[in-house]
């Protein structure tokens, strides 16, 4: 990214670290219902303005924070009662447009300027300062490549953040969205003295049993379409309820859908109330899956996004296996 940094992406970042440095009062925000890359780079950056600078920083999580997450965070410093607040500088990491801010939207028209660090390609640009990448992995290695172009310390603590969001974004270095510069700076967080081992065991190999038997209930109900180019799966109220978990908590399952062979595309309805569904999806190869998140006024990335849909699950379904019909063929 370095030798690529084109004088805009350079200006912008210039005029970043000017906004903290001129800012007394600060707010650091990722997207609703947050993941690894939102968490992690969230994080990265509150430690840094924490340990760099003598200023007054916040986060902000809408959503319940993932089981295996919170370790990694303070709950305490997550912001609340935010409505009235005034502040000097907004930093949005890893948010394609204002109303995946979800509850703390406000806090955009509440700040005297407003900075988005992101790498979808669907993002809007609705910050004053907009520092965006779609090639790089992750919104983690966005944020490295911008304070180490700064030549700003990577202290171990941002290392370990900066590495959760390159690796849970990326499959582990596995997604097309791997560059061998994603390679170059895991070394580097490595060099920092990351345990990469303990990462992976917390964040991977600590599901509570009762999430696993939500898992196995979830994976055992998939439907297959287009002679098994789509897989789609459901995580029903019923389901978390009678497991005691949180719908973020399952983690993988269009993963799994896509291990099977002849999948192009697979998708995991999430079902939020009897008229609300989220939907992720997932393209194995060629497939946009980000243009067609868009048409039903979500986003994402070529391979992963997703998007709200106001039905029920069952015609949720339906919607998804017509629209994709043009892209998979006959039933
Ligand atoms: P997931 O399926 O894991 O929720 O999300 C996959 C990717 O799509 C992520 O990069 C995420 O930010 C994006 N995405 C998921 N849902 C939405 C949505 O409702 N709106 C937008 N703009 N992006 C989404
Ligand atoms: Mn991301």
């Amino acid at each position: 990214m370095n030798q690529t940094m084109n004088q805009m992406m350079k200006n912008n970042i210039s005029e970043f670290f000017y906004a903290i440095d001129n800012s007394d009062k600060i707010c650091v925000i990722g997207h609703v219902a947050p993941d690894g890359d939102c968490i992690g780079s969230v994080m990265a950056l509150y430690e840094f303005l924490n340990a760099t600078y003598d200023k007054e920083v916040y986060v902000g999580f809408d959503g319940k924070i993932p089981y295996n997450f919170k370790k990694y965070i303070d709950e305490n410093l997550i912001l609340s009662n935010f409505e009235n607040e005034k502040f000097d500088l907004t930093v949005v990491l890893d948010c394609s447009d204002k109303e995946r801010l979800g509850k703390y939207e406000c806090v955009i028209a509440n700040s005297k300027k407003t900075i988005c660090i992101d790498h979808h390609k669907t993002n809007t640009e609705f910050a004053d300062i907009n520092i965006i990448d779609p090639k790089i992995s992750s919104t983690g290695e966005l944020l490295f490549h911008i304070l180490k172009s700064e030549n700003k310390e990577i202290s171990l603590k941002m290392a370990e953040y900066i590495y959760i969001a390159i690796i849970t974004d990326t499959g582990k270095f596995s997604y097309s969205s791997t560059s061998s510069i994603t390679h170059n700076v895991a070394s580097e967080l490595m060099e920092i003295g990351i345990d990469i081992a303990r990462i992976d065991n917390e964040i991977y190999n600590s599901k509570p049993i009762n999430i696993v038997k939500a898992y196995i209930e979830c994976i055992s109900n998939i439907n297959f379409y287009y002679n098994s180019k789509l897989g789609i799966a459901k995580i029903t109220d019923e389901v978390i309820k009678k497991n005691n978990i949180d719908m973020n908590d399952i983690e993988g399952i269009v993963e799994f859908i896509r291990e099977v062979d002849e999948i192009e595309i697979s998708c995991v309805l999430k079902e939020y109330d009897v008229e609300n569904t989220k939907v992720s999806l997932r393209s194995k190869n060629n497939i946009d899956v980000a243009e067609i998140s868009k048409k039903f006024g979500g986003g994402g990335h070529i391979k992963a996004a997703g998007f709200q849909i106001s039905k029920n699950l069952k015609d949720s379904e339906m919607i998804i296996v017509e629209e994709l019909k043009k892209y998979l063929g006959e039933k």
